[in-house]
């Protein structure tokens, strides 16, 4: 299935919930599902009871719009997420979010995991050292993410380690904004993923 290239705002719009897929706008009053929190489309005012399979399909969509991740690639992490010991829906939510383009955006060098993704495509990041372009990496604890050297010149960057100073990073990452890099501390824990997902409905879901 190809990536979703619509309107951001009408997927928050579809899953009743803000997803954060447009940096600052999201905390700002302009934010669409702040004013029109209903569904997109003719009939996304009716109000419609959502059978347990709908609820366990929505989980799965709000999580995969969140992270922005395709259809196949989403199932691929859950297959990874059963195999591992200890709770599939834990770990599907910490495989995600190791992810390099989620790592980017955590960092706090962009507004969304959707400019993040650009960002690692266009080849200004490196791991340990070495230019990276995949996205969907999994970073490991110990694992050193940075501008690459050549791109911390630019004014994006530079007014990004201004901004960096006073951004809140999550705990497993420890940033160094003057360098523009971030050392994965530890592997996230659950708790570390501030977004109330219910992740035993996505395992529900698969488990048909
Ligand atoms: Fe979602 Fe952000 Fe658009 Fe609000 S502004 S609807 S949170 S993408």
């Amino acid at each position: 299935m190809a990536r979703y290239i619509g309107p951001s705002c009408k997927l928050c719009r579809r899953e009743g919930t803000k997803l954060f897929l447009k940096g600052d706008r999201c905390t700002s009053g302009k934010c669409a599902i702040d004013h029109r929190s209903t569904a997109p489309g003719q009939h996304g005012a009716a109000r419609k009871k959502i059978e347990e399979y709908g609820m366990q399909l929505r989980e799965k969509q709000k999580a995969k719009r969140y992270y922005g991740v395709l259809e196949s690639q989403f199932k691929n992490y859950f297959e990874m997420a059963d195999k591992q010991a200890g709770m599939t829906g834990a770990n599907l939510l910490i495989l995600l979010e190791r992810r390099l383009d989620n790592v980017v955006y955590r960092m706090g060098m962009a507004e969304s995991r959707k400019e993040a993704r650009q960002l690692v495509l266009h080849g200004h990041f490196t791991l340990n050292g070495k230019k990276v372009t995949i996205p969907s990496l999994l970073v490991k604890a110990g694992d050193v993410v940075a501008v690459k050297e050549s791109s911390r010149a630019s004014e994006k960057f530079k007014a990004l380690a201004e901004a960096l100073e006073g951004r809140i990073k999550p705990k497993w990452l420890d940033v160094d904004a003057a360098k523009l890099s971030a050392k994965v501390a530890s592997l996230p824990a659950r708790e570390d993923i501030d977004f109330p997902f219910e992740e035993q409905l996505i395992v529900e879901l698969y488990s048909k």
